[in-house]
């Protein structure tokens, strides 16, 4: 098939392509940073300003989502920009990022600029086009707002260390869980090139911070803190696994957000799993719920899963899962329970438990009172006394509370049909309006786990 060279195409051609060919790539929300602007250049990330809006149906602020080129060497399985594959390709130059880049931002379409890309030449020779984008976006056009880069494994850390003064976030995406999974389907990555750029940035934000403390007027370094972003369903782990994986690099690097991609089939190969069923979509919401317990709720990996019982339970969520399986606990009397203990009650989540503790200083609550402080007593009431009562008389007994717990319909980030979610398309008739990301999502659909 004839494609077009990359220098006979125009921006808006390469933009085309280069937008469609990150969509695979989930690992782009930019929660977490307060690096404020100068009052110079153009743009800041100050917590409440633009770049960290959340709308009400939890959408993320919208971001510029690009790869830099997908033109790639490496030949990963299960992405469609792998060089095997016969599909029309481009790069930009940094300059034409930054115009891109400035012209949306200035047309109000962006808050920022998400840039990740495959692999051109070598890492360091792709690794270092970023780093001057970046460089070129904040030092000659005075851009401030939000940027989060891919570190690419393999580069030189030297150039990691340059991209990480100029970016707000980084991500190196650990892709496959297990080692064992990268050699099945990308056999030309290596678990410890993927880890080494990630304990770096850990490394760099720490020496940032005790620097900051010394210096106030030090560079920032990476402020936004590092992701990355697993598969699902491509290869054979369990969510065990991942979860472990997950709590690991939350505990041991340091990162701020773990987000799992359920696996799209996009290409033909024998290697990867045929998925009757389309994306396990359901499976993904599930392990972003486990994940939440895990950064908020005081949850480990091994409280949730284990090597006899791996996977999630795809019916009910997995803080209602765990409670049914420790009915022993319960119920929880909640004007005396401490404050982990309520988080761990089905219907009652951070904010709620954060307002009952500060409620019931004043006084004894009751079940009208839980209802206002925003707790879900559909759920909780087989959970909780009140003043020493339930809300109505009911079996502590596994079977009765399953079966009234799934009469309550749980609310999906996907539709029956699959995702209701898409990627932001710069040429469509959307005015822009993004849909939200499947984490934000989740976040939006179950404040009250
Ligand atoms: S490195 Fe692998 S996943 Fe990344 S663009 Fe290249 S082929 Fe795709």
């Amino acid at each position: 098939m004839y494609y077009k060279a990359a220098e006979e195409m125009g921006i808006k051609e390469k933009l085309g392509i280069l937008t469609d060919a990150a969509k695979y790539d989930v690992a782009c929300t930019s929660s977490g940073v307060d690096r404020r602007g100068d009052g110079k250049g153009m743009g800041n990330t100050e917590l409440g300003g633009i770049c960290h809006s959340f709308s009400s149906d939890g959408r993320c602020i919208s971001l510029l989502k690009i790869l830099f080129t997908n033109e790639c060497i490496y030949d990963c399985k299960y992405c469609i920009n792998r060089k095997s594959n016969d599909v029309p390709r481009a790069s930009f130059t940094p300059d034409e990022v930054c115009e891109l880049t400035m012209g949306f931002y200035k047309r109000n379409y962006i808050e920022g600029l998400f840039l990740s890309s495959g692999i051109l030449y070598n890492p360091d020779f792709t690794m270092e086009l970023i780093c001057q984008t970046i460089y070129k976006l904040r030092r000659e056009h005075g851009f401030q707002g939000y940027i989060h880069v891919k570190a690419i494994p393999g580069a030189d850390p030297m150039l990691i260390q340059k991209a990480g003064f100029f970016a707000d976030r980084m991500s190196v995406n650990l892709e496959l869980p297990t080692a064992d999974g990268l050699r099945q389907l990308a056999p030309n990555k290596h678990r410890k090139n993927i880890l080494a750029p990630m304990r770096q940035i850990q490394n760099g934000i720490e020496a940032n911070k005790n620097e900051l403390v010394l210096y106030k007027k030090a560079p920032y370094f990476v402020p936004a803190g590092q992701s990355t972003q697993m598969i699902i369903g491509a290869t054979p782990e369990n969510d065990y696994q991942l979860m472990m994986v997950a709590e690991n690099l939350y505990q041991k690097f340091g990162l701020k957000r773990v987000f799992y991609s359920a696996f799209v089939n996009v290409n033909e190969d024998k290697e990867l799993p045929a998925l009757p069923g389309g994306p396990p979509l359901l499976r993904e919401h599930r392990l972003y719920q486990a994940d939440w317990l895990l950064r908020y709720y005081g949850f480990q990996a091994q409280e949730l899963l284990s090597e006899e019982r791996p996977n999630f339970n795809v019916l009910l969520d997995p803080k209602a899962d765990w409670a049914l399986r420790h009915l022993e606990v319960f119920p929880v009397e909640v004007n005396r329970a401490e404050y982990q203990l309520l988080l761990r009650i089905p219907g009652i989540g951070v904010k709620s438990a954060q307002r009952i503790v500060r409620a019931r200083k004043n006084g004894a609550l009751r079940f009208e009172d839980l209802k206002k402080i925003g707790v879900v007593l559909k759920r909780a009431l087989y959970f909780i006394t009140c003043g020493g009562r339930m809300m109505y008389r009911t079996k502590i007994e596994e079977d009765y509370i399953t079966r009234n717990l799934l009469s309550v319909k749980e609310k999906l980030p996907f539709d029956k049909d699959g995702m209701t979610y898409r990627q932001m398309s710069l040429f469509d008739d959307m005015s822009f309006r993004m849909p939200p990301e499947r984490e934000d999502s989740v976040k939006a659909a179950f404040g009250q786990l």
